[in-house]
């Protein structure tokens, strides 16, 4: 049995079809026609452009339109003067041939990129890769295509899937895929998910582990992957698999359920965002509000900050969707492992524990004016509840709002409204302000804990390490103790708490905090009706 990350959910018990790279091997050569290599690059360019526009309306068909931008980015790309024309420059400047003047452009691309600490810059050195790999397909004349998969019930092993080769999947034919690298956030993973194919990653050699023919069983909730396994464990294993099918059939009619414990408590399950359009799959899974609008998310994926109007827009549309009920949206938490390009942050030794979040709103008041003045416009559309994050203790709070109250001042001197009902709150994911939440709780309207923050620096260990992974544990005495004195806290001051880090969808330690008394849980979409199950069956 091998063990990876469980991307995606499910089991797929199937026949291996492997993803062999046959590498094109690029060398320089040199051209005497010149024009003739820019036409075949040309040629290239335009088969690759027809492949992506295919690819992009088949994905918009099977994973929905936004999914199916990334394919649009691609298309882009491909009409980049940047980058399109710097390889025709090349070629002309250089007398190499197409595919060496591709490939040197591209890495000269993807080192900038790959040498941004963002993450999300690190995801376009991986796009950049993706297309210049087409580009080179169709010019050695193999038509971009990566798969040729003729069974049905085929698990695709490969070392990375790339968002073209996951979209290009047959999904009549492929049930499950397994790759050597990626992770839970990886575009791979983000892919199957939304897919609903199960998919395990990471297991670093699983692509030397089997050939094409040998039969899996592919574990996505665990993350195993078991080869040429025996006809008892394969048996086993599709009796798992008709009670997983089963059960998530059957959660389907807790979409429209009020979710209350057996003694009568009601308990909101929530949906956590980080665009405006996600609110419809929060809605589709039957949440009773946005527990958690990560609007940091606004800000990235463009070259400059969006405007007041734009946000506007952005809040307006989820308060509307929402029709009246509550929709918590938290300041912008740029820093840690977020950065924007066109906010240059100090290179810091601990960005954890650096500037970030509240802390680099408050000195940059001019950005985090323009965010509360659209928050405000906009909660005269809905049930508006504002948190700040990174709240360390009570000044920072206090500070904040003399912001919010400046904002207000400038917004009814210019005759603009805004709600006088929306409720301020603050995220806990500082072990001081959990130790502290009695005091806190006095001034504020509600807490929303943050358990992917609190659990690291409760217990030193990094969210982001690998190797410090085995000492992350939610249910340590240490963060459940912090987590009921936050409950307990705001209580006392007759405010309610909700939590909308990974914790809250979390199986085991639902029971905990349901005994605890927290009264919201906050999850991403597709984990809402688990969530809505477990807490149904709590006394
Ligand atoms: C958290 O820290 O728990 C949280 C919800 O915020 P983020 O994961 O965006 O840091
Ligand atoms: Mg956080």
């Amino acid at each position: 049995m091998k063990k990876g990350i469980a991307a995606s959910k499910g089991y797929a018990i199937g026949k291996v079809f492997l993803q062999e790279h046959e590498e094109i091997v690029i060398t320089e050569a040199k051209v005497t026609d010149v024009i003739k290599e820019q036409k075949e690059l040309r040629k290239a360019l335009d088969a690759s452009k027809e492949q992506l526009e295919k690819i992009k309306e088949k994905a918009a068909i099977e994973m929905g339109a936004k999914k199916a931008e990334v394919f649009e980015a691609h298309i882009t790309l491909l009409d980049d003067p940047e980058f399109t024309g710097a390889m025709k420059l090349e070629i002309e400047t250089k007398s190499i041939n197409a595919m060496k003047a591709v490939d040197s452009v591209t890495n000269g691309f993807v080192a900038i990129f790959d040498s941004m600490e963002d993450a999300y810059m690190k995801e376009r050195a991986a796009d950049i890769k993706d297309v210049s790999k087409r580009i080179i397909s169709n010019l050695a004349g193999n038509g971009g295509s990566a798969f040729a998969i003729t069974e049905v019930n085929t698990v695709v092993v490969a070392n990375d899937l790339t968002p073209s080769d996951t979209a290009q999947l047959d999904r009549t034919k492929v049930i499950g895929f397994v790759t050597n690298v990626g992770g839970r956030t990886s575009h791979a993973a983000i892919m199957a998910r939304t897919l609903e194919i199960p998919a395990v990653l990471g297991l670093s050699d699983i692509t030397t582990s089997v050939k094409t023919g040998d039969t899996v069983i592919l574990d996505g909730i665990e993350g195993h992957v078991l080869i040429n396994p025996s006809e008892e464990v394969i048996a086993e294993y599709h009796e798992r698999n008709r009670k997983f099918i089963a059960e998530q059939e059957g959660l389907k009619k807790l979409i429209d359920v009020k979710t209350a414990t057996k003694s009568g408590k009601r308990i909101e399950v929530c949906g956590n965002i980080g665009k405006p359009e996600d609110v419809l799959t929060v809605l589709a899974n039957g949440g009773d509000g946005i527990g958690l609008f990560r609007s940091e998310f606004l800000y990235m994926d463009r070259e400059s900050a969006p405007t007041e109007d734009e946000q506007y827009e952005s809040y307006k549309f989820v308060l509307e969707k929402m029709e009246g009920k509550q929709v918590v949206i938290r300041t912008l938490d740029i820093g840690g492992d977020k950065t924007l390009p066109y906010l240059p942050l100090p290179q810091e030794m601990n960005p954890f524990l650096g500037y970030r979040a509240i802390r680099l709103c408050l000195d940059k008041k001019d950005i985090f004016k323009v965010q509360l003045r659209a928050l405000l416009r906009a909660s005269v559309f809905g049930n508006l509840c504002v948190m700040f994050p990174m709240i360390s203790g009570l000044q920072e709070f206090i500070q904040a709002k003399e912001v919010v109250e400046e904002c207000k001042k400038e917004l009814k001197s210019e005759g603009q409204s805004f709600a006088e009902d929306i409720q301020w709150g603050i995220m806990v994911e500082i072990p001081s302000a959990a130790v502290c939440a009695d005091e806190l709780a006095k001034h504020v309207d509600f807490f929303s804990i943050g358990t992917n923050d609190l659990i690291q620096y409760t217990l030193a260990a990094d969210r982001m390490s690998e190797k410090v992974s085995y000492l992350y544990n939610p249910m340590h005495p240490a963060v459940l103790r912090l987590i009921k004195m936050t409950i307990d806290g705001a209580h006392k001051q007759g405010k309610w708490v909700g939590m909308c880090g990974e914790m809250a969808g979390d199986d085991i330690a639902i029971p905990t905090l349901v005994e605890y008394g927290l009264d919201e849980f906050s999850m991403s979409a597709t984990s809402m009706l688990n969530a809505k199950r477990v807490i149904l069956e709590q006394e």
